[in-house]
């Protein structure tokens, strides 16, 4: 008898595991929120006015901005020059390379080592200066020139895909570009654009800033301008007043609009 019990005791102890392994293997899946990976809620027109009211608002504080004058192979440059490195920097430091070498030709053709002291004060100068003149004599191969205003002339999508096969440009310097340049209406998702989206609660708290491209854009009307003002409205946003480690909500014209303000900042 008392085998027999120490047999049913293993067995039940055995099978206990068993479940607790298959609650444990099952939990995520359980919690998985699918508002966190996509919208916040199924009303996309109550969305799309919040993402208009964002843009009004966020316009009014800041300034209406002016779209850049840059040609598209400057722009590139620009922006290929500016990941993780302030605004200013970036001036500079696409300012020192057209003074030292005179032309996108002479930065293409001078050696890498120069290109790279000439943009020291970005970060990352060592690995932006032969990705640069790698981009540069692929384009000059494939167009016979470092020119790329036929990108203005040809549809968005065109453009967007003939950008997408060099490798460095990814989809946010792919909109900056057809955006910033040739005044599509395509959005650029930046680090400060998917944070403050995310935190006023117009995607998901799970999306990523790849996903946050086509979210974003479908809340907005179809019109450069409007889509460059919600996307510069952001980014000062994020930049002066809703950074990444405290938000300075007491400065925020968005408090009774935005999510994170009512269920984090000021719970009811
Ligand atoms: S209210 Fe606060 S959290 Fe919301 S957008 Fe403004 S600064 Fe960011």
């Amino acid at each position: 008898m008392e085998q027999f019990l120490k047999v049913i005791r293993v067995y039940y102890r055995y099978l206990a595991t068993r479940e607790e392994e298959r609650i444990v293997r099952q939990s995520p899946q359980r919690v998985r929120n699918l508002a966190d990976y996509g919208y916040p809620s199924n009303d996309i027109t109550a969305l799309s006015a919040k993402a208009l009211e964002v843009t009004t608002r966020l316009t009014e504080q800041f300034g209406e901005e002016s779209f850049s004058k840059k040609d598209p192979m400057s722009m590139l440059v620009d922006i290929l020059l500016s990941h993780r490195t302030r605004d200013e920097q970036t001036a500079a430091a696409w300012e020192n390379l057209l003074k030292r070498f005179g032309s996108w030709e002479g930065v293409r053709d001078a050696p890498t080592k120069e290109v790279e002291e000439t943009i020291a004060n970005v970060n990352f100068p060592e690995v932006k200066a032969p990705r640069i003149q790698t981009i540069m004599r692929q384009i000059t191969e494939e167009r016979g020139s470092l020119n790329l205003d036929f990108l203005c002339s040809q549809p968005v999508e065109e453009s967007a895909a003939w950008l997408n096969r060099f490798q460095g440009i990814g989809p946010k310097t792919i909109a900056c570009v057809l955006l910033f340049s040739c005044k599509m209406p395509i959005l650029p998702v930046d680090i400060h654009v998917h944070r403050t989206s995310i935190r006023i609660g117009l995607i998901g708290k799970k999306v990523t800033a790849e996903a946050a491209h086509n979210l974003l854009q479908a809340l907005l009307p179809q019109d450069a301008r409007s889509i460059y003002d919600f996307h510069k409205g952001l980014l000062r946003l994020g930049q002066r007043i809703c950074v990444y480690e405290r938000p300075r909500c007491n400065k925020c014209v968005l408090t009774d609009i935005c999510d994170y303000y009512r269920t984090v900042v000021k719970p009811k």
